[in-house]
């Protein structure tokens, strides 16, 4: 039987509630932290409305507050603000920091473990990829359809039982996790569809499937492919690119309608995420000396837009 975790989710917006949600189902004992104050009222009020394959419910056993209300140190405090508000939120939550607690950031993009190593011992961290989608559609409402896996491994890449026991728990909320020692080849593969994808969406605020209106759009999205794949090799962690270009094709023809979180954010009037794919390539290329010069550019053009804020 699966030992019962006391497990915070500091960033629970979509991915945050999602998860929190279904490892309060498995019986373990979350806390979502979170700023949004909508969104914590809703589900203090009513309890978190989750919506996954397996139907929709309210998830009751949960508690939600800001970060100050946040306590005590849990043993898993998981990470799912967006990237670049990551070190404030470890900032204001630093109480739930335990000399036990482990940290685990299924965050998109590169860097994760940088900003996190400045306020965790770095064998106390773990980091990982996950494929699962998650869709906030209303406060305290979050749905999330398909399926999806999570590869992850501690960062300094030794079994640590705190690792083991996430993995656990993880599964045991049917998250299909698995340790990887590839960990960086999977994470850097998903870097690379999100520098292409995300950035071109959010610059054309074409949906997926448009950016096969013209051909310009497929190739301009296998150039980011390829230049990744080649900073990533310079950097030791080669990915397989006929995978992420036939991801690539695929979301393209099956996920016509599907608009990524970046154009959100841009459609939002929120800051994107840039600085952590795009932005962290780029300094990856310029690092190994390696060209790639359509990331940087969409980087230039994304920044002008994060810049220009709500329209
Ligand atoms: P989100 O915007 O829905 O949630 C982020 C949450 O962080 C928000 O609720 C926000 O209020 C909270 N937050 C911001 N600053 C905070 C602070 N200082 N303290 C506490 N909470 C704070 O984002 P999301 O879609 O859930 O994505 C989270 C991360 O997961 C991102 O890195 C994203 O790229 C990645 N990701 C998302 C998906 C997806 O399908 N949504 C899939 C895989 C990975």
């Amino acid at each position: 039987m699966t030992d019962v975790l006391d497990i915070a989710i500091l960033g629970a917006g979509a991915m945050g509630s999602l998860f929190g949600g279904l490892l309060a189902e498995a019986g373990h004992r979350v806390t979502l932290v979170d700023i949004d104050e909508a969104h914590l009222n809703a589900i203090r009020a009513e309890g978190l409305r989750l919506s996954t394959d397996s139907g929709s419910r309210i998830v009751g056993n949960l508690r939600a507050c800001r970060p100050e209300q946040a306590g005590p140190a849990p043993e898993l405090l998981i990470i799912f603000t967006k990237t670049m508000h990551t070190e404030a939120a470890l900032a204001s939550g630093r109480h739930l920091l335990g000399p036990d607690t482990a940290v685990l950031s299924l965050q998109n993009g590169l860097g994760n473990v940088e900003r996190i190593g400045r306020h965790v011992p770095h064998e106390r961290i773990m980091v990982g990829m996950t494929t699962w989608p998650a869709d906030k559609s209303a406060p305290g409402q979050v749905s999330s359809h398909g399926a999806g896996v999570i590869h992850m491994m501690s960062a300094d890449g030794k079994p640590h039982g705190h690792l083991r026991r996430a993995l656990e728990a993880l599964n045991s909320a049917g998250l299909n996790s698995i340790a990887d020692p590839d960990v960086w080849p999977a994470i850097w593969e998903k870097v690379a569809f999100n520098a292409a994808m995300n950035s071109l969406c959010a610059l054309t605020r074409c949906a997926v499937g448009e950016l096969a209106n013209v051909p310009d759009g497929e190739a301009l999205a296998l150039k980011v492919v390829a230049e990744a794949a080649a900073v990533a090799g310079a950097e030791g962690n080669a990915f397989d690119e006929a995978r992420v270009a036939g991801a690539v094709r695929f979301a393209l023809v099956h996920h016509q309608a599907h608009k990524p979180s970046m154009l959100q954010d841009v459609l939002a009037g929120r800051k994107t995420e840039i600085e952590a794919i795009n932005g962290a390539i780029a300094a990856a290329a310029r690092k190994t000396g390696t060209a790639a010069p359509t990331i940087e550019c969409l980087l230039q053009l994304v920044r002008l837009v994060d810049a220009r804020g709500p329209s």
